[in-house]
C-alpha cells in the first residue's frame, strides 16, 4: 500500500491540539474548507465526504429507505408540512419509525479518487457502509427518542467502533491495493450525544489517536492522511474540516485555508497517477484562470 486515507467523522482539530494528540496531528495538520448545505446551514456528512471523493463540490443528503412502499414518499410529504406545521419533528420520527424507515448514507454516482486508482476500502460511506452498519442512524435515533438507555448505545457504539479499528488494521496489514480509505462514524455521534462528557471525549479521542498509531505502525506507506469532515461544539457541527499528513503537501500555502477538494490531487500524486491539474489542456487552465468568461 503506498497511500492509507483515514477519514474520521466530526475530529474537530481544536481538541486534537488541546489534547497534544500526537498521531493526529502528524507532521503537518490545518483546517480545511468545506461545502456548507445551503439549506442546513452546516457542513453534513454525506455531502462533504462526496466532495472529498469526487474532488469536486457534489451535494447530496442522506437517504431514506423503507421496506413498504411509498412509505419514504409519505415521510418526505410529511417533512415538508413539518415545515409550516409545528411542532413537526418527535411525530414525524415518530411516524417514520412506525414505517420502518431507515436512514443511509446515498448513493454517489461521480467518479472518485477511488475510480482512478488501485483501491480498497472500509467503510467507504457510498460503498459498505450501510451494509456494515445497518442501524448506525436509527440506533441514535431510539437513543435521543428515550427508547435505548444512554449507557446500552454507548457500549453499542464502542462495540462498532472496535470492530471496525480491527477490520481496518487487518486490511492495512493485507491489502494489496495501492491506496487503502477507511471510514470511521464514532466520534460524530459521540460528540453529538454525550458532549456534555469531556472525559468521555478525551478518551475517544485518545483511542482514535491510539489507532492512527497503530495504523503507523503496520502500515509501510509513502503518505498517511487523516481527513475530517467538519469539528463538533456543543452537540453542533462547526463549519471547518480538518486535515493532519504523514508529509509536508504543497497544498499548504500561507494564510490560505486548504480546501477538501484539493485532496483529490494530492491522492493521486501520492500514487505516481497523473493528476487532474496535470491532465488539463491548455484551453482548460487558461479557462479555470477565466479567460474565456
Ligand atoms: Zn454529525
Amino acid at each position: 500500500m503506498k497511500t492509507l486515507v483515514i477519514g474520521i467523522d466530526a475530529l474537530d482539530g481544536r481538541l486534537v491540539d488541546r489534547w497534544r494528540l500526537a498521531y493526529l496531528r502528524l507532521q503537518e495538520r490545518g483546517p480545511v474548507t468545506v461545502p456548507i448545505n445551503k439549506e442546513r446551514k452546516e457542513p453534513l456528512s454525506p455531502e462533504v465526504w462526496a466532495t472529498f471523493l469526487a474532488g469536486k463540490h457534489v451535494a447530496l443528503e442522506f437517504m431514506f429507505q423503507s421496506d413498504i412502499p411509498f412509505a419514504t414518499h409519505l415521510h418526505r410529504l410529511g417533512h415538508a408540512v413539518g415545515k409550516v406545521i409545528r411542532p413537526r419533528t418527535g411525530l414525524f420520527l415518530a411516524a417514520g419509525r412506525a414505517a420502518g424507515i431507515r436512514m443511509r448514507f446515498p448513493l454517489l454516482k461521480e467518479r472518485t479518487f477511488l475510480d482512478d486508482c488501485s483501491s480498497a476500502w472500509v467503510n467507504n460511506p457510498f460503498r459498505d457502509f450501510t451494509q456494515r452498519h445497518p442501524h448506525h442512524f436509527s440506533r441514535v435515533q431510539k437513543c435521543v427518542e428515550g427508547h435505548i438507555p444512554y449507557p446500552v448505545f454507548l457500549s453499542s457504539l464502542q462495540e462498532d467502533f472496535s470492530k471496525d479499528r480491527r477490520d481496518i488494521l487487518a486490511a492495512v496489514r493485507s491489502t494489496d491495493a495501492d491506496l487503502l480509505f477507511c471510514y470511521l462514524p464514532y466520534l460524530d455521534h459521540l460528540q453529538h450525544v454525550f458532549f456534555k462528557d469531556e472525559q468521555l471525549l478525551r478518551q475517544g479521542y485518545g483511542e482514535m489517536d491510539q489507532f492512527v498509531r497503530d495504523c503507523m505502525a503496520a502500515a509501510d506507506a509513502r503518505l498517511i492522511l487523516v481527513i475530517a469532515d467538519h469539528g463538533m461544539q456543543d452537540g453542533h457541527h462547526t463549519s471547518t474540516g480538518y486535515y493532519a499528513s504523514s508529509r509536508a503537501l504543497d497544498i499548504a500555502k500561507p494564510g490560505i485555508q486548504v480546501d477538501i477538494r484539493d485532496f483529490y490531487d494530492v491522492i493521486l500524486a501520492s500514487l505516481d497517477l497523473p493528476t487532474r491539474v496535470e491532465n488539463k489542456t491548455i484551453a482548460e487552465r487558461l479557462s479555470a484562470l477565466g479567460y474565456f468568461t
